[in-house]
């Protein structure tokens, strides 16, 4: 039998009634004949929830027990599916990381999938089951401990399933019904696109488009998965939603293909360090030891020795972050104060088109500045320009940049 994955996040199985709603959407792929996997998210809101009551309990918790408790919201759902899914008369199982077994390294909390093993799951389809409901977002370490994948690991979970079961589609059912060129719920003036390259969708969920989680991206690409996103709140054809694909598939686009933002962003300057060989060895090298995925680095011009290092990170990493910076204090490093702003955001714009067309740089700092918007820092890479700005704007800058470069127009 053909193998189809279907993912519902969040919103598509909030309550009761949308997880009749998602079971009637497979029951349909059931009848064209495949045999299903069915990826779901926790309830929406769950997962806050779960990690909100373990961030009250333990600031600097243990990553173990936070996977054991945030991992939780995906349990109820399968087995709620699976039973909905009976009572359509569907033979459904649910499943459960562990159970699969879905194995992932010991990365607790952001844990990477290493291997899918399908002899559990293709079994029960050999005795007639149709649908596999798996938990999404979790696994299981090689110590046999319950991992997570990242927020949004959903996502990564559900391609995974795509590439080891060959699955002929992998259908991502959100509550929007396609990936627009960016955040729909921000830029009323976004557009839905029927296709984007995988690459700057990649670009895109690494720079706070949620609409897919990175990793998914990557896999897709690597395994070649033919990856779809769409609403679970509409009728459905073949053809709905956007599809991601390779470059070659699409036949015109724009320069930029989209703007994302990142409003879990925060600002640190460590003010009047010793300005040396070595410094920012030491600086990045405590940070990455203390799990700190540090993002955009600036260093001032040093005067008289001394200089400022300022760098950005993911908000919820803040804590760990001070008391790394803490621990260096009395060192060699030798700096004066730390400032941290909590107040800012990421913006950036995305789009293959920029390898061979230069300018987007120099007009996306000329519309930030018409606006009034204050530039902290600057990232680029091959495809992607980024900038540091105060959170209060962030809106109106990804509003002002989709405009300044047409977005709202196809190619
Ligand atoms: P789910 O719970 O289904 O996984 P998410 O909330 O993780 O859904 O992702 C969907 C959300 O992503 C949308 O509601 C939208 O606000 C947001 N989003 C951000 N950027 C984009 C984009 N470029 N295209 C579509 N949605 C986007
Ligand atoms: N429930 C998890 C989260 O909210 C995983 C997911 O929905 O993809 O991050
Ligand atoms: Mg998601």
């Amino acid at each position: 039998m053909p193998t189809l994955v279907m993912k519902f996040g969040g919103t598509s199985v909030a309550n009761l009634d949308r997880i009749r709603r998602a079971a009637k959407r497979v029951g349909v792929e059931v009848a064209k004949g495949y045999d299903v996997i069915v990826i779901v998210s926790a309830m929406s809101g769950k997962t806050n929830e779960l990690v909100g009551w373990v961030d009250e309990t333990s600031p600097l918790y243990d990553a173990r027990e936070y996977d054991a408790v945030v991992s939780s919201g995906e349990n109820v759902t399968a087995g709620l599916m699976a039973l909905t899914l009976q009572e359509m008369d569907i033979p459904a199982r649910s499943w459960q990381g562990w159970q699969v077994p879905l194995k992932t390294n010991s990365a607790h909390s952001q844990a990477r999938i290493e291997e899918i093993p399908t002899h559990n799951i293709n079994t029960k389809f050999g005795e007639g089951m149709k649908v596999a409901v798996v938990a999404g977002f979790q696994g299981i370490s090689p110590e046999g401990r319950i991992t997570t994948l990242g927020r949004g690991g959903s996502d990564t979970t559900a391609v995974a399933f795509a590439a080891a079961f060959d699955a002929e589609r992998c259908d991502i059912y959100t509550d929007v019904d396609g990936v627009y060129t960016t955040d729909p719920r921000i830029c009323a003036k976004a557009r839905k696109l029927d296709r984007i390259a995988f690459e700057e969708m990649l670009e895109l969920a690494s720079l706070g488009a949620k609409v897919l989680q990175t990793r998914s991206v990557e896999l897709a690409m690597r395994y070649n998965v033919k990856l779809r996103v769409l609403s679970s709140f509409e009728e459905q054809s073949d053809e709905a939603g956007t599809l991601v694909c390779d470059e070659e598939e699409i036949m015109e686009s724009n320069v930029v293909a989209g703007v994302a933002y990142s409003r879990d962003e925060v600002q640190m300057t460590l003010r009047s360090v010793a300005d040396r060989p070595g410094v920012a060895a030491t600086i990045f090298g405590t940070l990455s030891n203390a799990g700190v995925n540090v993002d955009m680095i600036v260093q001032d011009i040093s005067e008289e020795g001394r200089t400022n290092m300022t760098f950005s990170l993911p908000a919820d990493q803040v804590s760990r972050a001070e008391k790394a910076m803490a621990s260096i204090k009395g060192t060699e490093i030798n700096y004066q104060n730390l400032v941290t702003d909590t107040e800012v955001a990421k913006v950036s714009v995305v789009g293959i088109g920029m390898r061979s067309q230069s300018g987007v740089a120099a007009k996306m700092f000329k519309v930030l500045s018409n606006e009034g918007i204050n530039i902290k820092v600057i990232t680029t890479s091959e495809i992607k320009i980024s900038v540091l700005v105060d959170r209060k704007y962030m809106e109106l800058a990804v509003q002002a940049l989709h405009d300044a470069f047409d977005l709202d127009k196809a190619a």
